[in-house]
């Protein structure tokens, strides 16, 4: 076939041509076997140029195509001859400043499939500006670029990546609509459970309602697909080249963003929800990273909740994250810190002596002390646990041993820190030891009640007494009750105690009334835990009611911090009083004593703690307890002074009018059979 035989055959009449350049459309035709490119007559006027090229397409590249480009327009011409109906790419003009895509589609075959011509199409990206400033719209990172125009349903690809060009080139690079285009991408792509809403959220409705905001440049949407049986993370972006309001024509980037997931998801899962610092998780895995030798501190605000109360819980986050960025600074560059829960932290440094920990935790403390006046906040302040770790040790376990440090100073006013000490332990082993025996020591009676008098001043009479509890342990060891008691108004257990000692009480003085014929009050001690219980009244009643008591006769100590700012205790104790109980206010003076509360409720008999028994001698406490006594006894109450050492002690609380006494001065406390014995027995100020 001649060239002159080709050009009559093949050639489109002027008039068609003439239409695609008014298309900016051009044509040419390549006849593989003769390496021969020919343009038509519009194409070659429009360039300029000759309309023959020999030895093509490397000499149509030459003239043609931008020198960068000319590999891949070489590659284009040689992939149509491997077998697809139809290729194209996008390329640069020779002097690198427009963009247009070269088609080939074969327009005929030899009897062995081999195209013998091939026509040709070049068009120019009219959006080829726009093609470059969607590329910066989308950076490197989308692999796949199309630009998509809606109103004539055609997608055309720019950039492609190579997993989509081997799967999807030719029916892109055939310009199907874009409806068709996304389905059979999402059918075989996207995982089976995305495929519903990447399909709804990514179809021409849902774009053009969301575009239908004027404001709204880009639309980014991400779902997952199956690589190799594995879901990776794809993002689509959507960017509205049209005019505002609308949807014609935009740009879609598809770029593989699995590693940028993975280390956001990976870094959310270390990220502290409330203060935006790190969180437990991520300390705990720092320290199995780069445990090494150094210390573990664990951290807590004192008065915290004071904030939350007064200030609002808001306002309690936001300070919150602020402690949480002093001790990021503080233990930056030396170590790693995690937020727990509430106003808890913990942190690791890896430090090489306690001098160092306790800079750092000067340090913070002072930072929250700068951070509290400049937000004028009510006073807050960090207490530590410090403990040294070990490469090995458990983290759980070494954080409790800081927590039982920091709980030793929970309540010190001048420490702020303490470093864990073993004793600590020991002592944390005992009050599980005491708790766990606790039921057993019930049963097998090892609880013992022992008495101690009270006299009257004047008479020196015994005109009661006060029944306090020992333990005694089966190894003979006799334990006070300061020991015990405080452990088991924690846990709850002192309710069974406070009634076992009641019933015991009651029990042993109908016996001795039954045996001397003389009864005289014993009081018995109520936790202020046990006032909590709501049937404590009831149960009470009951007990002294099946023994046969008169309540009168077992009055109830009650602590006085206890009634004191309780507004539920003035029910309580109108309660008792109805049910014919007496009520004493036990240890008055050793905290914060107002008698004013005190007046409003049904109380019979005031205890004077020992603390303000021991000011007796110095002018102003003399003065102090005077009135005080005299005021009481104005409100109708009895005096009784407890902790009574010495005999002026004794001389100045009778001529004030106290009505009771004790203490060691008459008595100390005793076993039942002493106690029995001395029933009647009076002892004289001369002892
Ligand atoms: P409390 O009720 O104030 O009991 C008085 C405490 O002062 C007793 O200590 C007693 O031995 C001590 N005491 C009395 N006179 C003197 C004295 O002249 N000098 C000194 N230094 N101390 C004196 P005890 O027996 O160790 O009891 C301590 C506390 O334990 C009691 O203080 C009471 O609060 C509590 N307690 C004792 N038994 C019970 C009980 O059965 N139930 C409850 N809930 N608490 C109890
Ligand atoms: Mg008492
Ligand atoms: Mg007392």
């Amino acid at each position: 076939m001649s060239f002159e035989e080709i050009d009559v055959r093949r050639e489109m009449d002027l008039e068609s041509q003439m239409a695609l350049q008014a298309l900016k459309i051009h044509t040419f035709r390549f006849y593989p076997k003769e390496k021969l490119i020919m343009l038509s007559e519009s194409t070659a006027r429009h360039f300029g140029c000759k309309r023959h090229y020999e030895n093509a397409p490397d000499s149509v590249a030459d003239s043609f195509v931008f020198s960068k480009d000319k590999e891949k327009n070489n590659r284009t011409y040689q992939r149509i001859l491997e077998g697809p109906d139809t290729v194209s790419e996008t390329l640069r003009t020779a002097d690198g400043n427009r963009f247009y895509r070269l088609a080939l589609s074969v327009m005929e075959r030899d009897e062995t499939g081999f195209p013998t011509i091939v026509g040709g199409v070049l068009e120019y990206y009219d959006d080829h500006m726009r093609a470059v400033e969607l590329s910066k719209v989308l950076s490197d990172d989308y692999s796949s670029m199309y630009f998509v125009d809606f109103i004539k349903d055609e997608v055309t690809p720019y950039r492609m990546a190579d997993f989509i060009n081997d799967n999807y080139g030719q029916q892109i690079s055939s310009r199907p609509k874009y409806g068709d285009v996304m389905k059979n991408y999402i059918i075989h792509e996207v995982v089976p459970e995305e495929q519903a809403s990447v399909l709804q959220m990514t179809s021409y409705e849902n774009l053009s309602k969301y575009f239908s905001d004027e404001l709204r440049r880009s639309f980014v949407y991400e779902f997952r697909v199956l690589r190799d049986g594995a879901p990776k993370f794809i993002r689509a972006k959507f960017v509205n080249l049209s005019e505002e309001g609308v949807l014609s024509r935009a740009v879609v980037g598809f770029a593989d963003v699995n590693t940028e997931k993975a280390e956001a998801w990976e870094r959310l899962a270390y990220i502290d929800q409330l203060t935006g610092g790190w969180n437990y998780t991520f300390y705990s895995e720092q320290l199995k990273r780069e445990g090494g030798t150094g210390y573990v501190v664990s951290a807590d605000i004192k008065a915290f909740k004071l904030v939350n109360s007064v200030c609002g819980i808001s306002k309690g986050d936001d300070i919150l994250r602020k402690i949480s960025i002093i001790i990021d600074n503080a233990v930056h560059g030396c170590g790693f810190y995690g937020h727990l829960n509430a106003d808890h932290f913990v942190f690791f440094l890896k430090v090489d002596s306690d001098e160092t920990v306790a800079k750092v935790l000067d340090e913070i403390n002072r930072n929250i002390e700068f951070m509290v006046a400049e937000e004028g906040i009510p006073k807050i302040s960090p207490y530590f646990g410090v403990t040294r770790w070990k490469a090995g040790m458990r983290n759980q376990v070494v954080l409790s041993e800081a927590n039982t440090a920091k709980h030793r100073i929970k309540s010190s006013k001048d420490e702020f820190y303490a470093f864990f000490r073993q004793e600590d332990v020991e002592r944390a082993l005992e009050i599980k030891f005491i708790e766990d025996s606790f039921e057993k020591a019930l049963e097998n009676k090892e609880f013992k009640i022992w008495y101690q008098p009270k006299y009257d001043p004047d008479s020196l009479e015994m005109i009661g007494a006060e029944a306090l509890v020992r333990w005694l342990r089966p190894d003979g060891q006799l334990v006070s009750p300061g020991k015990f008691i405080p452990i088991f108004e924690s846990n709850g257990m002192i309710l069974e105690l406070d009634k076992y000692v009641f019933s015991n009480v009651c029990e042993r003085q109908i016996d001795w009334e039954k045996k001397y014929g003389r009864i005289i009050p014993i009081s018995v001690n109520l936790s202020r835990a046990s006032l909590y219980f709501n049937s404590i009244v009831e149960d009470y009643g009951r007990i002294a009611d099946f023994i046969g008591i008169d309540p009168k006769y077992v009055p109830l100590e009650i602590t006085e911090s206890a009634a004191v700012g309780n507004g539920e205790i003035k029910e309580l104790a109108d309660k008792f009083y109805d049910a014919g109980f007496h009520l004493h206010i036990d240890d008055f003076g050793a905290g914060f004593s107002s008698l004013s509360t005190l007046n409003m409720m049904r109380f019979d008999t005031l205890k004077l703690d020992k603390s303000i028994i021991d000011y007796i001698g110095d002018h102003a406490g003399d003065v102090l307890l005077k009135h005080t006594i005299a005021m009481v006894k104005d409100l109708g109450l009895e005096v009784i002074a407890e902790g009574v050492e010495v005999k002026e002690q004794v001389g100045f609380l009778r001529d004030i009018g106290c009505d009771g006494i004790q203490g060691f001065f008459f008595a100390k406390p005793m076993e039942e059979d002493d106690f029995e014995k001395s029933l009647y027995a009076v002892k004289g100020m001369t002892k």
